[in-house]
């Protein structure tokens, strides 16, 4: 078993959509591990997302981390990062929509910088991630 974190980010908070992505990976077979709403402040948006610290849209990214409330969960089931990742679908929802539609992405997202949720890329990732959000006694 792996696990993985995912965030619904702020805009499928907005758009009132955390319910039916939670539903799409609880039918898709993973576990919940670990669960909770919050808002991130600048600086730890920025911690979370330091490897991207020197591409252009790290300061869009981080504003638009922060201009809401964000939903994060830990999920756990067989090759959950990499399952994950394709049930999330391509970085740009627009994309998402031509080549994945049936992905979160492409149902919730708008574009390349609006697109409704983060996932773990790889198991360094996640275990740099997984920890930044939730602390070992709120993951079951
Ligand atoms: N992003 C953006 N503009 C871009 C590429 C990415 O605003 O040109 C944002 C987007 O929200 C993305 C996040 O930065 O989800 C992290 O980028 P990454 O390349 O790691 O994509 P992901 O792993 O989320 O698919
Ligand atoms: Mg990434």
């Amino acid at each position: 078993m792996e696990r993985t974190l995912i965030i619904i980010k702020p805009d499928a908070v907005q758009k009132g959509a955390v319910g039916k992505i939670l539903d799409r990976f609880i039918q898709e077979g993973f576990e919940i591990k670990a669960l909770k709403m919050f808002r991130f402040t600048e600086e730890q948006a920025k911690q979370f997302y330091i490897v991207h610290r020197e591409r252009p849209f790290y300061k869009e990214l981080v504003e638009f981390m922060t201009s809401g409330p964000v939903v994060a969960a830990v999920l756990e089931g067989e090759d959950a990062i990499q399952r994950v990742r394709e049930i999330i679908g391509p970085t740009d929802s627009e994309e998402a929509r031509r080549v994945a539609p049936d992905t979160i992405r492409a149902k919730y997202g708008t574009d390349k910088g609006q697109n409704a949720i983060h996932a773990s890329d790889s198991k360094e990732s996640a275990s740099y991630e997984i920890p930044f959000i939730f602390s070992a006694l709120e993951q079951i």
